[in-house]
């Protein structure tokens, strides 16, 4: 501006120097612009999830994984609003221990669902996410391609909470992500712990992936998660790994022989499966149609919908029930002494226990008749 002024040589001249800092500080007023933005009526949630807009999606399961009392009210009911538009995905659980080639795998089969035009989510429950800050999804190299597809979107686990607490968001986002017109979920978790269990009572389909030449105890696959799989799939069965991966592949299929036969009717089937040469995607592909064809046939689908949605009832009830014990104020103050107590042998588990339900039933009988008596 100083160089078109006939005085910017002069003595006089006024240097632009730096700019001012706006009266109102730009973070604050995104940080209000967003906290304004989270606060929408239930129905726009609804609305705009339906309409497949991941932007609303991604705000809504933001409600659903929050510890507000406020959202969590307008989550339930984004959720049940979203409910009757759910159910139509296929609903698949992914496991296996890190490094067994998860992320790899769910990037190339995803791609190859996307190209055919299905949409996907992939969804994540990991437990110990909030000591490791997030192990899975959370790392944004991990499937790299598939996070860019404008047809998948990936989600990692919520972090805070129990595994019950955890797997809850998970199962509830899973609906929404039905609502927003997802023809596959894909709900992935670590092979270490109880988290299988959790996945696999809200899926369909089962998939265990596993390596050629480790024992199964160095997999940490316990006989039950194996007999929890709908498939076993041999990961990296590529390079020099192809013949070990083939000879695992034998040796599964008899070790799945002695297990009783499952429930769906459906024989679990071992495929050898490589990422990095894309083989065995289609077969898979093909093993899901043959799945789905068979256990809607016979009712088991239905079925075994019916029955996770009763199990999450319960799980749900004992979870509250739980979480309301633990965070009443009158047993935090109270747990650790009655605890020591315990221990050092003044009274039985059994007596301790009880005192602390009845002090916290009458808390709360308490909390309600101050309740009454406030105007
Ligand atoms: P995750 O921890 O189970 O998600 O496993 P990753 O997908 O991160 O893979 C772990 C390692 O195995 C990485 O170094 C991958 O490059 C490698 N890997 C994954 N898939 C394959 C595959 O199909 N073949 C081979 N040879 N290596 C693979």
């Amino acid at each position: 501006m100083d160089d078109q002024n006939p005085e910017s040589d002069s003595a006089l001249k006024v240097n632009s120097g730096i700019d001012q800092p706006p009266s109102v500080d730009p973070k604050a007023a995104q940080h209000f612009i967003r906290k304004r933005k989270s606060l929408l009526p239930a129905t726009e949630y609804v609305n705009g999830i339906l309409a497949g807009n991941r932007t609303i999606l991604s705000r809504a399961i933001t409600l659903i994984e929050s510890q507000r009392a406020d959202h969590a009210t307008i989550a339930q009911d984004i959720i049940t609003a979203c409910l009757p538009y759910s159910g139509k995905s296929i609903r698949i659980g992914i496991t296996g221990v890190p490094g067994v080639g998860k992320s790899s795998f769910i990037e190339v089969l995803g791609k190859r669902l996307t190209s055919q035009g299905k949409k996907i989510a992939v969804l994540a429950i990991d437990p110990s996410s909030e000591r490791s800050k997030g192990s899975i999804l959370g790392d944004k190299t991990r499937m790299e391609q598939l996070s860019n597809d404008p047809g998948a979107f990936i989600r990692p686990s919520p972090a805070a909470g129990t595994l019950g607490g955890v797997a809850r968001k998970t199962r509830e986002t899973m609906i929404l992500c039905e609502a927003a017109g997802f023809n596959l979920i894909f709900i992935e978790t670590v092979g270490v712990g109880q988290s299988e269990t959790a996945v696999h009572s809200m899926v369909d389909f089962f998939l265990l992936l596993m390596l050629a030449g480790a024992g199964d105890e160095l997999q940490g696959i316990k006989r039950g998660i194996m007999e929890m799989a709908d498939t076993i799939a041999i990961t990296k069965a590529d390079g020099e790994n192809t013949r070990s991966a083939d000879l695992a592949c034998m040796d599964y299929r008899n070790a799945l022989h002695l297990f009783p036969p499952p429930e769906s009717g459906w024989l679990p089937k071992v495929i050898p499966v490589s990422a990095r040469e894309n083989r065995g995607m289609d077969t898979l592909l093909d093993l899901f149609s043959e799945y789905f064809g068979h256990v809607n046939s016979n009712g088991f689908l239905e079925k075994r919908r019916m029955e996770q949605a009763r199990h999450w009832m319960y799980t749900t009830i004992q979870e509250k029930l739980l979480d309301g014990f633990y965070r009443n104020p009158v047993i935090s103050r109270q747990i650790k002494e009655v605890e020591n107590s315990v221990m050092e042998g003044r009274i039985t588990s059994f007596q301790g226990a009880v005192n602390l339900i009845d002090e916290y039933h009458k808390a709360e009988q308490e909390n309600k008749d101050s309740d009454k008596v406030l105007p």
